[in-house]
């Protein structure tokens, strides 16, 4: 095999970059993802969630039960007190330290931001405008989608 003539990317972590990996992996570019947590199948991952117990199931990020060596914030075993918080009020934020990450895991729901959620500045007197406008960002939306099966 020929020796790859383009120096690799490195990638850490699995998430949504998978979508740009493919593209440098398309473009001919070799990349080399380095990874934190397990690899785990879908079929497992179906398989936690039938053997959780009634009252955990509205909890989906129970199917992924941390590694002692990969913990992730959850409700009960080994990532239990993983997130810690402080202030009067606490964000419940989830995320999965596996192969594929949260992108892995997450829930589908896939909204757009607005025009005017761009323009919160010049519209509202709140926060800051975006560099570009929401036609600029409008093609990678699609493309994402796409990839996403939107
Ligand atoms: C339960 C749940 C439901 C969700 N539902 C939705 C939804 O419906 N709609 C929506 O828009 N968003 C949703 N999200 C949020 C969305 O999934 C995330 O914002 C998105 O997947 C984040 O992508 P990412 O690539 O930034 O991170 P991730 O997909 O989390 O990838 C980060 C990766 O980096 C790895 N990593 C971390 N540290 C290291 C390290 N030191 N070395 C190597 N690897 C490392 C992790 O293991 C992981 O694989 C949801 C999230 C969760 C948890």
């Amino acid at each position: 095999m020929a020796a790859p003539s383009q120096s690799p990317v490195v990638i850490v972590g699995t998430g949504v970059v998978g979508v740009v990996t493919e593209q440098l992996l398309d473009a001919g570019i070799p990349v080399l993802m380095l990874e934190a947590g397990p690899r785990v199948s879908r079929a497992e991952i179906v398989e936690n969630y039938r053997n959780l117990p009634l009252a955990a199931k509205g909890n989906p990020i129970e199917c992924y039960p941390s590694r002692e060596w990969a913990p992730h914030p959850e409700p009960a075993g080994a990532g239990k007190g993983y997130l810690q918080l402080s202030g009067e009020d606490s964000y419940a934020q989830s995320y999965v330290r596996y192969a594929g990450g949260s992108t892995w895991h997450w829930a589908g729901t896939c909204w757009r931001l607005t025009p005017a959620d761009m323009q919160l500045h010049s519209r509202y007197g709140v926060g800051r405008d975006w560099a570009f406008d929401y036609e600029t960002l409008e093609p990678y939306y699609a493309r994402a989608e796409y990839k996403l099966g939107i």
